[in-house]
């Protein structure tokens, strides 16, 4: 089976983990800051926090907004369930914006007349959070000029989007946001087994993720609100978890930012293949990012009429292409359809999601394998 994503891991990769693995720290060491500083260098971003996942990295992002209960936050539907369940761990509401059906990405007309509608009926969100779907940024500069009157905070999710660039500058370097969050999941563009990374240029938000990822506890003695008893002394100034990443990952992660261009590279020239390959069969083709560079996390094509996605899907997995979809719309879930949530919604998620596959995309797939994937489709698409 071709799988729709995966890590490419090569020898210096397991030599950094290995050296760490010898070395004094599995946790809490020199690579965690090595790879905060080198992520914030790369992304042109005054601080980057490390944390064990996207998930920890989003949930965290809400808290040093001061996102609590009473508090409204706003995402998109097409996304992981990550993207939302952040604000309802904060014990916030959450409520979606509807996409652009060409590219799944938050359509900020829709944002615009959604808030509004909500300026008159008094629940306007305190969070945005746009997604930057398949590593395609966000038109971020208008979504930020439409969220600013309002006072209207914004988190980034780039979990696919580390390598991207939006107007030239590198995506994470919180130009129209106070947060950019980046997850490093197998599947997505640089991998540390587990992890994520929330970025800012405010150094009060960087030093409340910093809290709230070890237990609320400060060893800062500018942070204490009582003189230090010894060197021993910490003091719990909030309430925070165990959101940290381990030295490990760390390795392999500063490992892997090293071949983050290579790698994106790579993924664009897979697309630069798919384009030829697949350009005269009745799929629309993605739309690449219009005002800057894609990272390309995933492929995602729409079926034309009259394609059955699922009969498609169903042959593609029979012939062995791994594909996926990317995304089942969050306020479909059950979970979320017990807040209160149906379908109907959100017309526009609901519609890109019925037509969308994503085909196998990754750093070091084949030309062969892509020309397999355009075959297998050709056949299940009864144009051979
Ligand atoms: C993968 C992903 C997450 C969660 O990332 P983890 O690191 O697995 O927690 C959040 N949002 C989006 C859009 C994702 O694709």
């Amino acid at each position: 089976m071709i799988p729709y994503g995966r890590q490419q891991i090569d020898a210096t990769d397991i030599a950094a983990v290995i050296e760490t693995l010898q070395s004094d720290f599995l946790t809490q060491g020199p690579k965690v800051p090595a790879f905060e500083q080198a992520v914030a260098r790369h992304c042109q971003a005054r601080f980057a926090v490390a944390m064990n996942s996207a998930t920890s990295a989003l949930h965290l992002a809400c808290l040093a907004l001061q996102v609590g209960p009473g508090d409204v936050v706003w995402t998109s539907p097409i996304s992981f369930v990550a993207s939302a369940n952040c604000a309802l761990y904060c014990g916030a509401n959450i409520d979606f914006v509807d996409v652009d059906e060409q590219t799944g990405l938050m359509d900020p007309a829709a944002l615009e007349q959604k808030l509004q509608q909500a300026q008159a009926s008094g629940t306007l969100p305190k969070v945005v959070i746009p997604v930057h779907l398949a590593g395609h940024s966000c038109d971020m500069e208008r979504i930020a000029a439409i969220c600013s009157p309002f006072g209207i905070r914004i988190i980034e999710d780039a979990s696919h989007a580390i390598g991207a660039l939006y107007q030239q500058r590198p995506v994470g370097c919180c130009q129209y946001s106070d947060i950019t969050v980046f997850s490093f999941h197998p599947v997505k563009i640089i991998t540390s087994a587990e992890g994520g990374m929330a970025l800012c240029n405010d150094p009060v938000l960087d030093s409340q993720l910093r809290l709230l990822r070890s237990h609320g506890i400060t060893r800062d003695a500018g942070e204490m609100t009582e003189q230090s008893h010894g060197p021993w002394y910490y003091q719990q100034i909030g309430l925070g978890f165990n959101y940290r990443m381990t030295d490990l990952q760390a390795a392999l992660g500063l490992s892997q930012l090293d071949r983050l261009p290579q790698f994106v590279q790579q993924r664009i020239k897979a697309t630069e293949i798919y384009q030829q390959l697949l350009q005269d069969l009745p799929v629309n083709l993605p739309v690449p990012a219009v005002d800057g560079i894609s990272a390309w996390h995933l492929y995602i094509i729409r079926l034309q009429q009259p394609l059955q996605r699922l009969q498609v899907f169903e042959q593609l997995r029979a012939a062995g292409i791994g594909v996926n979809v990317h995304y089942i719309p969050i306020h479909t879930q059950p979970y979320y359809q017990n807040l209160g949530f149906d379908w109907g919604q959100f017309p526009h998620s609901e519609s890109f999601y019925s037509e969308i596959i994503s085909l196998p995309l990754f750093a070091g797939i084949t030309i062969a394998q892509q020309q397999q994937v355009a075959d297998a489709l050709r056949q299940a698409c009864g144009t051979r």
